[in-house]
């Protein structure tokens, strides 16, 4: 703990969050310092947790009058540093994860209430166990938070059918940098009254506010699926692949995913028990997974034919098709491992850029002949929600480089390839976010009146900078003393 904490703070936010809402013990406070991807590793004054809206608001309220910035956590999974505190030993961390209870599930409004601090696997089986769907799903689900997918506006595998968090959210329930609280958690379909608030804190990853429960939109759960792994010869024949599915049945297509050989090959090197569905390792790959609530469906013959189509174009050269649940989750594994399998293989520096749909495979192409060249011996890997055009485009270092050497030349390859997608009319952040790893860019490619408009939110929801100061606007950016 730094030892100029505001006299007094310490005692004030004990007495009302009590003994597991506050510490200061390093124990607690290095692991959740550092992010998942090891690249930034903060020092944080305090720890708080509380565990109701009313302490967490109070809390906020402390921290703000004796000046204390806060840091919130969900389940530390952002991929740019967006949850972690900064070096200077003057940033509380507030992390959501005992507010953690479903509130509310009704399957006739389709909503489930849930506290930010619930788990999203835990979210998904909650609605499952109602006889429902919560389809937002991602590789990092088992520790991803509501509060977390929210405040990122999270994407993930099931964004072509059912949106981002944002599509998935009806109302919201936030405490202001000033701790007062809005009472947002209406489980309406149609509430034009203003703006959109719960918009705006959606994806603003904790500048804005501090998010405290969420109305989430339900679905029915589905009857039938069906899931395939295949083979297909280049990128142009993946998005052929998944055009052919859309035009087919888009209602049935719940995920399609794109994954080159390389990809494959290291999630089947590092990760235990998974395997091959296929004959040969393949160049490229997709995974086309179907769901459907409908009763008179028959997606595994539909999914057969469709692929034997594909097959006699010249789309796909060979496919497995998941006999059973267990077969699903095996080829699941194969795409939802890779970003482990990276971090296992060594440094990598990640990508996560969109661009229009049909520019997938013109991106995939010009990336991986010019992070060859700039990096000679590194294995450019891409793969991801092509139905979006949203293809993180990962380069891992050369096999027994240096990974520090490695790391130090992050700015010249993201550049690299935001040079590329610039050109194709694209997004330098397509799903993660911005955190402290990428404001510099959000200024060069959201300049003018846009960064202006966005400085000028900020200034009037936190002006006095409490809300994660130096994450997702540039530091200097915020308004006010905290940072
Ligand atoms: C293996 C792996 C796979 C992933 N796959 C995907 C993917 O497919 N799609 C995708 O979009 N992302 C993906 N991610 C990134 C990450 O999981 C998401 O960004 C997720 O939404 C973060 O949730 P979290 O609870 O871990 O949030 P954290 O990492 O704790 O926080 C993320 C940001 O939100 C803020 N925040 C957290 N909780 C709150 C709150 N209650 N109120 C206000 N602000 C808050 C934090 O300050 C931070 O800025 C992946 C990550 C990993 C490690």
């Amino acid at each position: 703990m730094d030892a100029s904490l505001p006299p007094g703070l310490l005692d004030a936010l004990a007495a009302r969050l009590g003994p597991r809402g506050v510490s200061a013990d390093p124990a607690d406070l290095v692991p959740l310092s550092t992010d998942w991807r090891g690249l930034f590793r903060g020092r944080a004054a305090l720890l708080l947790r509380p565990a109701s809206t009313e302490d967490c608001a109070e809390a906020v309220r402390l921290c703000a009058e004796a000046g204390l910035a806060i840091v919130p956590q969900g389940g530390n999974t952002s991929m740019v540093g967006g949850a972690v505190p900064d070096a200077s030993g003057r940033q509380a961390i507030l992390s959501l994860v005992r507010m953690n209870r479903i509130r509310a599930l009704d399957p006739l409004d389709m909503t489930m209430v849930a506290e930010a601090g619930v788990v999203l696997k835990t979210a998904q089986e909650a609605a499952a166990s109602a006889g429902c769907l919560f389809p937002l799903s991602l590789g990092a689900e088992g520790s991803a938070t509501i509060g977390g997918v929210i405040s990122t506006n999270a994407g993930g595998n099931t964004t072509i059918r059912y949106g981002t968090a944002r599509d998935l959210l009806l109302g919201l329930e936030v405490v202001l940098a000033d701790g007062s609280v809005i009472h947002g958690l209406r489980r309406l379909r149609k509430d034009n009254t203003g703006y959109a608030l719960r918009h705006l804190f959606a994806g603003a990853e904790g500048t804005l506010g501090i998010v405290t429960a969420a109305v989430l939109r339900l679905f029915p759960a589905p009857r039938s699926e069906a899931t395939a792994f295949a083979a297909v010869p280049d990128e142009a024949a993946a998005l052929a692949l998944f055009r052919r599915f859309r035009e087919a049945d888009e209602g049935a297509l719940r995920a399609f995913e794109y994954m080159s050989g390389e990809g494959v090959g290291l999630v089947l090197r590092h990760i235990p028990g998974t395997a091959l569905p296929l004959a040969a390792p393949p160049g490229h790959a997709c995974l086309v997974d179907l769901a459907t609530s409908r009763r008179d469906a028959d997606l595994p013959a539909f999914l057969e034919a469709t692929l034997a189509e594909a097959l006699a174009a010249g789309e796909v050269t060979d496919a497995a098709i998941a006999a059973s649940a267990a077969q699903r989750a095996a080829m699941w594994r194969l795409r939802e491992e890779h970003s482990e399998a990276q971090k296992r293989e060594g440094a990598s520096v990640k990508n996560d850029v969109s661009v229009p749909v049909s520019a997938v495979p013109d991106l995939i192409r010009r990336a991986r002949e010019a992070l060859s060249a700039l990096v000679p011996g590194s294995r450019p890997v891409a793969f991801g929600h092509i139905g979006d055009g949203n293809i993180h485009l990962n380069l891992v270092q050369p096999e027994g480089a240096d990974p520090a050497a490695f790391l130090a030349r992050s700015e010249e390859i993201m550049g690299a390839v935001n040079a590329i997608v610039r050109d194709l009319g694209g997004s330098f952040s397509a799903e993660h976010g911005i955190g402290r790893l990428k404001g510099a860019m959000l200024a060069e490619w959201r300049g003018g009146a846009e960064l202006a408009a966005m400085r000028a939110i900020k200034a009037a929801l936190d002006p006095k900078g409490v809300l994660n100061p130096g994450v997702l606007l540039p530091r200097g950016d915020s308004a006010g003393a905290c940072c």
